[in-house]
Order: C-alpha cells, then structure tokens, then sequence
C-alpha cells in the first residue's frame, strides 16, 4: 500500500482535473501582484491573445472569469438571459442539464430537447420544436458532454440558430484544447471552457469569448444581470481600459493559465488534437484487449473522454479505490443515469500521454485479473 500521504503526483485519468506540467507549477510560485498593478494587465492582455487563439476567435471579449467551467455557465446564461426570453437547451446528459436549471433559475421559459443516454441529440429533433413558437433567445448546448462521453456536433445546431434568429451558447469545459473548436467558423456567441480539463492548468479559472452580436444584445438588456460578480459589462471594465476594480484577480492563476497556454501555442493545436485522438485510439483498443465495453459507438466518441461499462461483479468504489491507492491512478465514476454502473476514463491536456495509457491498461489489467480469477 502506498502512503496516503504523498507528493508524487496523482495520475489524473478521470474527468478533470487534469495533471498540470511542471513549467505551469512552477509559474504559481512568482510573485502576488495586485490587480491594479500593469504588470498584471501585461499577463492579463497575453490571456486574452493565447485564449483568442485557442477559440479561433476574433472576438474581442475573449478572457477568463474568477471560478471553475460552471461560472462559464452562470456567466454567459446569466447576461444573456432575462425574464421570460424563450431558451432552447440541447442536452444529452448530466450537463446538459444543468444548462437547462441555470437557465430556468434566469427566468428563462426553457424548453429541453433531450436524448437517450449515450446518443447525441437529433437536430431534427431541434428544429421541430424550433418551429412551433416564435422568438427564440438562444440556444444552449454542450459540445463535448463529460457524464456519457459524447460528441454533440455544434455546426448543424449553429445553423439552426442562424435559421431561427436566435444567439448559440456553448459549453466547451471538456472539448477545448483537445478536439476542434471554431468558435467564429462555426459562428457561436458565447463561448465558455475551464482552466483544469485539456487546457492543462490548475482548475479555478473560466475562459469564456463573447461575440459582437451577443454582446450587442447584453448592452441592449432592459433589466440588470441577476448576477453581479458575473456580470460581463463590469467585468470587462476591469479586464479593459481604464481597469476599473472589481474583484481581486486570483493573479497566481492567470499566471498559470499563460504558462499552459504558451504550452498549447508550442505545440500548436492540430498537434495538440492529433495527440489526444492518437492516444484515445490507444486506450481504446487496449480496453476492448482486456474485455471491457466501450458505451458510446466510435462516431459519437469523444477523445478525451471515454466511458466502459463496469464488468459484472467488480464492485465499482473498491475497484476505483485499489487503482487510487495501490497504482496512484484517478478515473472517475458514473453520473446521473449512469452512477454505479460505468467508468469514465479522461485523457485531458497534459493526462494524455503514452505512458499513462500504458500504466492505466496494465493497473486494470492486474486487477481484473484478480477480480475474474477469485
Ligand atoms: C467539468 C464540466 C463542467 C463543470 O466544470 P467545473 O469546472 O466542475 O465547474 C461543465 N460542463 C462540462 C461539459 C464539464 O465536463
């Protein structure tokens, strides 16, 4: 047994967190500034340009909110939304859903379009509620959706939105960084991600890009955002000239948030996708070698997260437990409909390497062994 207490590194293979390089450690070390000093505001403008970068957007409002990927959610919903607007949410699971009770919590008269669990959502299905009522504010979606590990491609529902005249939010906490995002290709309004998933830095921060149309439409509110410390318009005082102060910027973070983002630029993004597709492919097969089913059919599959179905009589806790404790390897169990009943492998940022896949195939494969054979 290893010590429950120990430096070494946590293996990170599940949902996020993601493991974080040493060159993005290190930059947690320098120096507090405070957040009117323009040294900050150098780190802060660099934030904005690598972030620009990784949205393939020329929105101007491109920079990351205080909290984890869920402030992305309260944030771009919150300013969007007032009172009665009418919101389509497209949700294919766990965090669809909560797209569809932040908005309701906004006021908003929410209509779901949902799927079975493991199946993107049908634009079809989209349109013929599109069609029966006129005015739609927006629609909301998750492109890489973490509790089933499926793939919702965003271009036919941004052509809808188009169609239909209303503004597209989309999650992209889990996609960006490891799969292709085109936030101005595919023309999304609202943006949002998280710093700790394949972007490779510690969790605590929200990096989110606001379109000149949706931006339009918040100066254009008739009634204040219902949340102040999210609200965009005063955030992006700050994070503009003349820096008006808001909150105190969490300034260790944005620190590392640059030094990930130099990192993404370094390796530049088709590389970065080719790697995490490269090694799900890896994981995959090694999984399907040790007799594990993979849930979701490898069209609706996203790379950087991959769900099993947990084989008859391994008790999930105790297996999940031995891997933490006898391997120091993380993966992450079911949600919602799928709590207890599968496991979901992450291969995130800097998580996704050879290596990891190797240990995390041979760890199971020790177990499942001991498991099969009593
Ligand atoms: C992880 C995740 C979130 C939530 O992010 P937090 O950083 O935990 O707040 C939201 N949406 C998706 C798709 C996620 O994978």
């Amino acid at each position: 047994m290893r010590p429950p207490e120990s430096n070494e590194a946590r293996i990170l293979l599940g949902p996020g967190p993601s493991m974080v390089a040493p060159r993005v450690m290190d930059a947690l070390r320098r120096p507090i500034l405070g957040y009117l000093d323009p040294d900050l505001f150098v780190v802060l403008f660099e934030i904005q340009i690598g972030l620009r970068q990784l949205f393939r957007t020329e929105n101007e409002i491109t920079f990351a909110l205080p909290g984890t990927g869920m402030s992305g959610a309260e944030c771009a919903l919150a300013n969007l939304i007032e009172p009665s607007d009418r919101v389509l949410v497209v949700s294919s699971g766990f965090f669809g859903d909560r797209l569809v009770e932040i908005a309701r919590r906004c006021g908003a008269e929410v209509y779901p379009v949902r799927s079975q669990w493991g199946r993107p959502v049908e634009p079809e299905d989209i349109e013929s509620l599109l069609k029966q009522h006129p005015r739609w504010k927006l629609i909301a979606m998750v492109h890489a959706e973490t509790s089933t590990g499926v793939h919702q491609p965003v271009e036919p529902i941004a052509e809808l939105a188009r169609r239909y005249e209303a503004l597209l939010v989309v999650d992209a906490v889990t996609s960006l960084g490891g799969m292709p995002v085109e936030v101005d290709g595919w023309g999304i309004d609202i943006c949002f991600s998280a710093s700790q998933k394949c972007i490779g830095a510690p969790p605590g921060l929200a990096p989110i890009t606001i379109s000149p149309r949706a931006w339009n439409s918040i100066q254009k509110r008739r009634t204040a955002c219902q949340s102040w410390y999210l609200d965009l318009r005063l955030l992006w005082d700050y994070w503009s000239e003349p820096h008006v102060y808001h909150h105190t910027t969490p300034v260790s973070l944005m620190y590392a948030l640059r030094a990930a983002l130099e990192m993404v630029e370094q390796e530049g993004l088709p590389a970065r996708y080719e790697r995490h597709h490269h090694q799900a492919e890896r994981l995959w097969s090694g999984l399907q070698e040790l007799r594990l089913e993979l849930l979701i059919p490898p069209e609706h599959r996203l790379p950087m997260l991959t769900v099993v179905r947990i084989p008859e009589g391994i008790p999930d806790q105790e297996f999940r437990l031995r891997l933490l404790r006898e391997f120091n390897i993380e993966i992450g169990g079911g949600l919602g409909e799928w709590r207890g009943q599968v496991w979901r492998i992450g291969l995130m940022g800097h998580s996704c390497l050879a290596h990891n896949v190797d240990l995390l195939l041979s760890a199971m494969n020790t177990l499942l062994h001991q498991y099969r054979s009593a």
